[in-house]
């Protein structure tokens, strides 16, 4: 049980997904040795931000693959409204402003970007996708730390950490204790951790543990075990367990990196149902971006924990299909049949909310007057008849991306001991992305703040190290 380096590094990083990889780069760029621990095998590695597609960027005018302008007014406002306010100003602002700044870095490591691809998330003008998915970011980060001369470790999971009066002083994998005269923890939520989202989730009315029925539509390597080490630690905490970004996917996903496809993008598009064949919310509220993250929640509240979006022949082009084909029928009691749901209520329910359509110009790309009259719950936008065989399910389920219990920080993203912030221990990412989503969600905004707050954590794990002279603490 000794140090496993004849050196100190200076700064260590734990985890592998996009915060930690933009903290090692950046603390390697201000001149800091740098070591990187991932928990999973080198092709599992990157985490969640391996499954993502783009991040949210403030811009005042067009600029490459991002059109018109979207100020930094307007993104606050957006995250004001799904947050219900549940978010800290100047952390938010932070992020917003600095999201303006980062994708010219982003290039210089590889990252490259394209147009957004159409479907019902319109999102050209906010969001900026990476080509080839979050995998070729990941990779491209990976590469560009090598070559400058960051040194990964995979397979290397931390489970406990020595941390003496807030000052970070060691990490263990398994017997072997890592001295670093600094850390950025950016090992995730504690998503992948079922039995932590079971107590979080707890029991319902009828006695059913709704987390058993979720999926996990990420990495099964986010275990919450540096979130626990930090606990007991006693740093300051953010954030509601229960609150997470939770979206509405197949039913036939696989429990862990089911990933992106597997996301049903149609509900807008129809109605959804319970296993009781009835509606249970308005399905367009509002833009599909905007509302997709609280389908998870809103499905598992139905008892069960599942749904089935159903929509006609009419929807077909109109969203980006899913990877499992929905169940086709040519009449309505064939597809309630199919679906095993009660074929009277399922006709009933589908009559009432046809002849609740008011005649509309139907256009997906605005918040149309194609709306539902007299029906419970009301449909607000997009509501045309669901009357044009074949008829389409797909039966949904919870998909838990990621939670929002973190760690508190400053504007430096120093980790904080009874309001004290830790000179030389930083936190990026989803261990800390409660301070800026309270709840709710705003598609891209996740890749916003690793971005942002990695690369902040790692400047200052190396500014600590190299302008402070922090003491080597673990000897
Ligand atoms: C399917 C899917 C699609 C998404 N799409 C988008 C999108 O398009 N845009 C967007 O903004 N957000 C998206 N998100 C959310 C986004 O993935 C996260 O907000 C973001 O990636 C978080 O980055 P992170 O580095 O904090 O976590 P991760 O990328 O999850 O990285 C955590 C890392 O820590 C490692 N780790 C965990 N525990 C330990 C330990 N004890 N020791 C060492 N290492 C450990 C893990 O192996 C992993 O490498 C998506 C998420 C999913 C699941």
């Amino acid at each position: 049980m000794s140090d496993n380096n004849s050196r100190t590094v200076d700064v260590l990083v734990i985890g592998g997904g996009n915060a930690a990889l933009c903290a090692a780069l950046m603390a390697r760029e201000a001149g800091a040795t740098v070591l990187l621990l991932e928990a999973a095998p080198r092709e599992y590695r990157g985490g969640n931000s391996s499954h993502t597609r783009n991040l949210r960027c403030m811009h005042d005018a067009p600029q490459d693959v991002l059109t018109e302008a979207y100020p930094e007014e307007e993104f606050w406002q957006d995250l004001l409204k799904v947050t219900g306010g549940n978010t800290n100003e100047q952390l938010a602002r932070l992020a917003i402003r600095e999201s303006s700044q980062c994708r010219a870095w982003m290039r210089k490591h590889g990252v490259h970007f394209q147009a957004s691809l159409s479907g019902t998330l319109q999102l050209s003008r906010t969001n900026a996708f990476f080509m080839g998915g979050g995998k070729a970011l990941v990779n491209a980060y990976y590469r560009s730390a090598e070559a400058l001369g960051v040194q990964i470790r995979y397979e290397s999971p931390v489970d406990r950490m020595d941390i003496v009066d807030g000052q970070f002083q060691a990490a263990w994998v398994g017997g072997e204790r890592i001295a670093a005269k600094a850390c950025v923890m950016a090992a995730g939520g504690f998503e992948s951790n079922r039995q932590w989202l079971r107590e979080a989730w707890g029991q319902n009315a009828d006695g059913e543990w709704p987390a058993d029925n979720f999926a996990i539509r990420g990495t099964r390597f986010n275990q919450g075990v540096l979130l626990k080490a930090m606990m007991n630690a006693g740093a300051d905490f953010i954030g509601d367990p229960s609150q997470s970004h939770c979206v509405a996917v197949d039913a036939r996903a696989p429990l862990y990196d089911g990933g992106i496809c597997t996301r049903i993008d149609c509900v807008s598009l129809g109605i959804v149902v319970n296993k009781f064949a009835r509606r249970f919310y308005d399905e367009g509220e509002d833009f599909w971006p905007k509302r997709y993250a609280i389908w998870g929640r809103l499905v598992a509240q139905q008892p069960g924990q599942v749904g089935y979006s159903i929509i006609d022949a009419k929807a077909i082009g109109r969203f980006m299909p899913p990877v499992f084909p929905g169940t086709q029928a040519d009449t309505l009691e064939d597809l309630a049949r199919q679906l095993g749901l009660d074929e009277a209520t399922f006709v009933q329910t589908v009559s009432d909310y046809n002849a609740a359509c008011q005649a509309g110009t139907f256009d997906h790309t605005v918040l149309d007057d194609c709306h539902t009259e007299g029906l419970v719950p009301a449909k607000a936008h997009w509501a045309l008849p669901i009357n044009k065989a074949p008829f389409y399910a797909y039966p949904l389920k919870p998909g838990i991306t990621f939670t929002y219990l973190g760690l508190k920080i400053n504007d430096q993203a120093a980790v904080h001991f009874a309001g004290k912030p830790s000179r030389n221990l930083f936190v990026a990412g989803e261990m800390m992305a409660g301070n800026v989503l309270g709840k709710g969600y705003t598609a891209g905004v996740g890749m916003t703040i690793g971005t942002v707050f990695g690369r902040i954590a790692g400047t200052q794990a190396a500014k600590s190290v190299l302008e402070k002279g922090v003491e080597h603490a673990g000897a």
